[in-house]
Order: structure tokens, then sequence, then C-alpha cells
């Protein structure tokens, strides 16, 4: 994603847009699933004079809006990533790795409005956890 786009996802979402922001959404589109811990020691190389607080208050602002998503794992830090292509988690528990797995949840979602009378399901947030590919190969070499 180019800088414009980000300027325009925060005009779209009515937000202000800064310095700050405009550079944790670079770095969150370069390096995806990012602790704010990440994100504070990224941007700080860009611009010193950041504080951590800043820089959580901004993923706030922006997770509020929706622009952001959180993604929680059983042993890591909460982590987030851009709110693009709706997507689910796998993650793996040998090694920690964390991955989108692109799939529609839409069926699911319809599905789960019928069993549990709930309405206006439009988002899911799942996390599947197994054994990745590598740790697979890996366990079989030993
Ligand atoms: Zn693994
Ligand atoms: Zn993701």
């Amino acid at each position: 994603m180019s800088n414009n786009n980000f300027v325009k996802i925060l005009k779209d979402k009515k937000l202000k847009i800064t310095p700050q922001r405009i550079a944790i959404l670079e770095e969150l589109d370069k390096h995806g699933h990012s602790s704010v811990d990440d994100i504070f020691s990224l941007i700080k190389t860009r611009i010193p004079s950041v504080s951590l607080a800043t820089i959580y208050k901004n993923i706030l602002a922006m997770q509020n809006v929706d622009i952001l998503k959180s993604v929680k794992t059983p042993t890591q830090k909460q982590k987030y990533e851009i709110n693009k292509i709706p997507h689910i988690h796998l993650f793996c528990k040998v090694c920690d790795n964390l991955e989108d797995f692109e799939i529609d949840t839409i069926n699911f979602q319809k599905y789960c409005e019928l069993k549990s009378g709930y309405s206006d399901i439009n988002d899911a947030s799942i996390l599947l956890i197994g054994i990745c590919k590598n740790c697979q190969n890996n366990q079989k070499a030993v």
C-alpha cells in the first residue's frame, strides 16, 4: 500500500492525518502482525522523539474505527494488523508462528446467527491452533 492510501484510510474514518499514524500504518503494512513494543521500536528509528504512550494511543484510536484489528494468541502479547481482507488466523503451538488464513466465514456467521439468536454478526475473530508444516517436518526428522 502507498502513502496516499494511508492518508485516504485516515480521512475516510475522519481521523487526523499525523506522521505517527502514517508511520504506524507503513510499518504494519510491511511487517504484519506486530505488538505495541514491536511497533514502538520500529517507529523510534524514524521518529526518535515518539513515546510508547503516543504509539499506544494512536493504535487504540485506529482500532476504534476498525482501521486496525488486534490478534491475541495464547503465548504472545496482543498483536495488531491493518484490517484488510477478512481472514482468520493459524497459530502453531510448537514454534508460535502466527499466520493469516483467508477463508470466507460468512456461512459460519450465518449458521451462528441462527443457532444463537444474535443478529448482525459481521466480524469473526478466530484463532485455529495446531502444528505448522515446518514443525511437522522437523518432528519427522527427529
Ligand atoms: Zn511451527
Ligand atoms: Zn492477520
